[in-house]
C-alpha cells in the first residue's frame, strides 16, 4: 500500500472544494486498513476514511492527517434459505451497484435506495434511506476494524444503534471503526404496497399496478432525476441539510401560523418537518448566495456553482440555518460531515 502526498481533496469530493490532504492511501483490503492505520498512529497523524465523497465538505486548507480511500471490493452470498439470502459487500463498492446487482438476483429490500451516491461502506454510518426503506431494515452485520482494540470485529444490527439517519458512527463512536464489509440480509419476495407516498403518486400517475423490483428501481431513479442535481454536472453533496425531527410543543404556533405545515408523526412524541419546505417557506428557493444555489426542485440540495471556498459554503449554510430558526424556531442541521 502506498501513501501519497498533497492530494487535492476536491477531486474527491463531490462538492468539489477542499485541499490537500497531507497523507492519502488506496485502501484494497483488510490488510491495507491496518497498515493505514498503523501508519498514521506511527506518525501521530489523525485517519478519515473517505468513500465516494458523496456527503462530506473537505476544507480549504486540506487535511492534515491520513485520508484512508475506501476501494475494499466483494460481493458475495453467504447465507440463503427459502425466504431470504444474505450477501456480503466490501466497503469500497459503489451503492448503486450493489442495488442493481441485488434486483437482478431477484432479491428486495433495497431497490427504493436506488440512485443514491456512495459507497456500501458509508451506508451504515447514516443510516441511509430513502423511499421507505433504510439499511437497517436489511442489514444483517458489519465487519470493521476497531481501532480502540485494534482487532476486527463483527457488530450486529442492533449494536450499530441505527436510529433516524443516524448510528454509533456518527455519533458516540465517531471515528472508532473503520468499516470493511457489510451484510444485507435480502428478501425474496416481491415488491408490495402500501409504498411510500411519492413513490405511490409516480405509480398512479403512469397507470402502473404490476410491481417488480425493476419497476421501483426506474420509478425511484425517475423521481430522482427529475428533483435532485447531477453532481457530475452541478456539484453538491444531496441534501445538505437534515430533515427537522421536532416535539410536538414547539408546532403550536407554527401550525396556527402555516395550516399547511407537512409533518409526518413519528410515533413516540415526535414529528418529522421536511426541512426542504422550511428553507423554502423561508424565501430561499432557487437563490445564489456566496456562490452556492439553492436548488429550485428540492431546497435541501445546496450546488455549489461559483463557492471562492469553503467559508462561501459556511457563509451560505448559516444564512439559511439562521432564517429558518428566525422564521420557525427550528434549529436544522447540516447533514454531511465535514473531513478536519
Ligand atoms: P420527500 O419524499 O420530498 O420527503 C420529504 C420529507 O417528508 C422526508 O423527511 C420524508 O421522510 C418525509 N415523508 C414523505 N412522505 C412520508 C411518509 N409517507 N411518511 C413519513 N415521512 C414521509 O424527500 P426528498 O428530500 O425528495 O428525499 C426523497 C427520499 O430520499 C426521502 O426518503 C429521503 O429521506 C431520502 N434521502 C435520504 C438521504 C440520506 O439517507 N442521507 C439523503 C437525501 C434524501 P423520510 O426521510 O423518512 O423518507
Amino acid at each position: 500500500m502506498d501513501i501519497h502526498a498533497d492530494i487535492p481533496l476536491k477531486n474527491f469530493t463531490t462538492f468539489k472544494l477542499g485541499g490537500p490532504a497531507k497523507a492519502f492511501a488506496e485502501i484494497h483490503s483488510a490488510q491495507d486498513v491496518v497498515q493505514a492505520y498503523q501508519y498514521a498512529k506511527a506518525n501521530q497523524l489523525p485517519f478519515f476514511v473517505l468513500g465516494g465523497g458523496s456527503n462530506v465538505i473537505a476544507h480549504d486548507e486540506g487535511y492534515t492527517g491520513l485520508i484512508m480511500h475506501m476501494r475494499i471490493a466483494g460481493f458475495e452470498v453467504v447465507a440463503d434459505d427459502s425466504f431470504s439470502t444474505t450477501i456480503k459487500i466490501g466497503a469500497g463498492e459503489a451503492w448503486d451497484s450493489v442495488v442493481q446487482r441485488a434486483i437482478q438476483m431477484r432479491l428486495a429490500g433495497i431497490e427504493a435506495m436506488s440512485g443514491i451516491p456512495g459507497t456500501a461502506g458509508a451506508a451504515p454510518v447514516q443510516n441511509v434511506g430513502a423511499y421507505g426503506q433504510e439499511i437497517a431494515d436489511t442489514l444483517q452485520s458489519v465487519d470493521a476494524y476497531d481501532t480502540q482494540t485494534e482487532t476486527f470485529v463483527t457488530l450486529t444490527s442492533e449494536q450499530c444503534g441505527f436510529s433516524y439517519r443516524n448510528s454509533i458512527f456518527r455519533s458516540s463512536d465517531m471515528g472508532r471503526y473503520i468499516i470493511i464489509s457489510i451484510s444485507l440480509r435480502l428478501s425474496k419476495s416481491a415488491p408490495q404496497p402500501p409504498f411510500y407516498d411519492s413513490l405511490q403518486k409516480y405509480f398512479d400517475d403512469h397507470k402502473i399496478t404490476i410491481y417488480t423490483l425493476e419497476i421501483v428501481r426506474n420509478a425511484v431513479l425517475d423521481i430522482r432525476t427529475s428533483k435532485l442535481p447531477d453532481p457530475k454536472i452541478l456539484p453538491n453533496a444531496g441534501s445538505f441539510f437534515k430533515n427537522a425531527i421536532v416535539e410536538d410543543w414547539q408546532l403550536t404556533d407554527i401550525r396556527a401560523q402555516y395550516p399547511n405545515l407537512p409533518l409526518f408523526d413519528m410515533g413516540d412524541g415526535h414529528f418529522k418537518v421536511p426541512t426542504g419546505w422550511l428553507i423554502e417557506q423561508a424565501g430561499f428557493k432557487g437563490k445564489l448566495l456566496h456562490g452556492i444555489r439553492v436548488n429550485d426542485k428540492n431546497s435541501l440540495v445546496l450546488i455549489n456553482e461559483a463557492a471562492t471556498g469553503y467559508g462561501d459554503l459556511a457563509a451560505a449554510r448559516d444564512e439559511i440555518i439562521g432564517a429558518v430558526r428566525d422564521t420557525f424556531r427550528i434549529q436544522i442541521e447540516q447533514e454531511p460531515l465535514e473531513i478536519s
